[in-house]
């Protein structure tokens, strides 16, 4: 009786209210590469928190379930829900292999058409990326995709991708298509044995800006635990017809998670502002692209950002948050955000992007000396480091008479700016899969001296290694491809291989302790953010 009379009284308020969005229409935005904003003007984030549940239990004092969102129709009802999927239905998604991406308005898409039409394929586009327009700035992530060979199943899409790239000579990745979006009602019911039931989505809010409660969240690295959030939580049916629950969360809010997660709240509030305005371009930079078939923008986890929930800010974070509102750093010649990628520590010398991971050189992610102009001169001699003065660039350590790189000033710079590892020679030839290794060779360094391409050869046959992050996989996990191997052999054989290296991560954009000990040398985080990343420009969007 009590569900009837409910079901009624939702209704009737919801028509009575005049609600601009409809449910359906609610729902169809959530797969919406749109930006919502909040009535601060800020923007409005949909991180899934949990995913691929049979039951969920929402709980906080005074929590309101909202079936349509706010503006709709609300219920007070008991301080806790369960809530469960009736008739759920998974998405139907088809697989596209992927053989071109090209911005939009580029030439060369009819050229891609006509070549795939030539080769027998039936090729079709897609577009990915949003495409923001806040005061008068274009923000365009958006890339054209050209698709042929459409596949029910990813891993066979991911063969036949493999099998024209290798044919073809091209870069080649799939792309799902939502053909038919997951479905089921969503029924919620408190402790009283109120029950409140919608169609696809169920909105929950704690009482006026509290926290809600979500049971049960899985952690990174296992194990479960309760955990809180800001602003909203939905409760929607996922890919897979169960039900995932999503965070609605103000840009500012989320920012103020992650940042204490990225940099030390202890660094310099110059150094956590960069961090701040770099992080909120990745943040704006990822809305749009990695989860199109989903029913939220973002995940939680390392694939988009680790997020856990409100509890985790520290006022020294927040107020760098707050400090640098709505800026964003922008390309000088007009083509949007800048890749604001940073790593722990760069060893004195960041690194071009091209060389470190492939693809097209970004103006904004040079690699070069990291230090003032005293130093630059000081260190002349390593503006490019190649095979030939590696060795005494690593040399040049924490003794090195001032003036220093930035990342070589900070108090904590000692234990990522130079390093010494041995190498597991057996288990780095297994990962090659060359067997007990008896030659490494560095055949390739980028500009800042990292090895990009690597030989092994061992008793089984020679692998090479490209990329700087598969060169530190095979060695055993090395803080950085920054570094010269040492051999020790015994009557002709590799007994014993030492790498001397430098810096703590990839070595692109920022460089997070030179930040640290640029802004301790009295730079302002606008200064930080010029050094670190070229041809780009600060501008408050929101
Ligand atoms: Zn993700
Ligand atoms: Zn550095």
């Amino acid at each position: 009786m009590r569900l009837a009379a409910l079901t009624v009284a939702v209704a009737l308020s919801v028509s009575a209210r005049g609600d601009e969005l409809s449910g359906a229409d609610k729902l169809r935005l959530q797969y919406s590469n749109q930006l919502a904003w909040t009535q601060d003007g800020l923007p409005l984030v949909t991180v899934r928190v949990m995913e691929g549940r049979d039951e969920v239990v929402i709980s906080a004092a005074g929590v309101r379930v909202l079936p349509d969102g706010e503006g709709g129709a609300e219920v007070r009802g008991g301080g806790s829900w369960t809530v469960r999927v009736q008739g759920g239905k998974p998405a139907k998604l088809k697989w596209h292999v992927v053989v071109a991406r090209l911005k939009p308005g580029d030439e060369k898409l009819q050229d891609e058409l006509r070549t795939w039409r030539e080769r027998g394929e039936k090729p079709r586009t897609f577009e990915t990326g949003a495409l923001f327009a806040i005061k008068g700035e274009v923000l365009d992530s958006r890339r054209v995709l050209v698709a042929v060979s459409p596949r029910d199943d990813e891993a066979q899409a991911r063969a036949a991708a493999q099998a024209l790239a290798a044919k073809h000579g091209i870069d080649a990745g799939v792309h799902p298509e939502l053909a038919e979006r997951a479905a089921g009602a969503v029924e919620a019911s408190d402790e009283k044995g109120v029950v409140v039931r919608n169609d696809g989505i169920l909105w929950f809010a704690g009482a006026a800006g509290g926290l809600i409660e979500l049971h049960d969240v899985d952690k990174e690295g296992g194990g479960r635990e309760h955990r809180r959030y800001f602003g909203k939580l939905y409760v929607t049916v996922d890919r897979a017809g169960k039900l995932a629950v999503v965070n609605a969360v103000a840009e500012d809010k989320l920012l103020a998670g992650l940042v204490p997660a990225e940099m030390p709240a202890s660094a310099p509030p110059e150094a956590l502002k960069a961090q701040a305005v770099a992080a909120r371009n990745e943040l704006l930079a990822k809305l749009g692209t990695p989860h199109l078939t989903d029913p939220y923008r973002l995940c939680s986890t390392q694939h988009c950002q680790v997020y856990a929930g409100a509890g985790r800010e520290d006022s020294r974070s927040t107020a760098a948050v707050a400090a640098t509102r709505g800026e964003l750093l922008l390309r000088d010649d007009g083509s949007g955000l800048v890749d604001t990628v940073y790593s722990s520590s760069c060893g004195g010398h960041g690194e071009d992007n091209d060389k470190a991971w492939g693809g097209a050189p970004d103006p904004s992610l040079r690699g070069k000396i990291d230090g003032d102009a005293a130093t630059a001169r000081r260190l002349s001699a390593f503006e490019r480091i190649g095979e030939d003065n590696v060795a005494a660039f690593l040399a040049d350590g924490l003794d090195a008479p001032p003036p220093r790189p930035y990342c070589a000033r900070p108090k904590g710079a000692a234990s990522s700016y130079r390093w010494h590892k041995k190498i597991d020679l057996a288990a780095a030839g297994e990962r090659a899969q060359v067997g007990k290794p008896t030659a490494v060779e560095v055949l390739e360094r980028g500009v800042s001296g990292r090895v990009i391409r690597l030989r092994l050869t061992g008793e089984r046959g020679k692998a090479e290694v490209r990329g700087e992050l598969e060169v530190r996989r095979t060695l055993g996990g090395l803080k950085s491809a920054l570094f010269v191997l040492e051999p020790r052999s015994d009557g002709g054989q590799l007994v014993e291989l030492t790498a001397h290296g430098g810096g703590h991560g990839h070595g692109l954009g920022m460089c997070q302790t030179g930040a640290a000990g640029m802004a301790e040398s009295g730079a302002s985080y606008r200064e930080l953010l010029k050094h670190y990343y070229g041809a780009s420009h600060l501008k408050r969007m929101y």
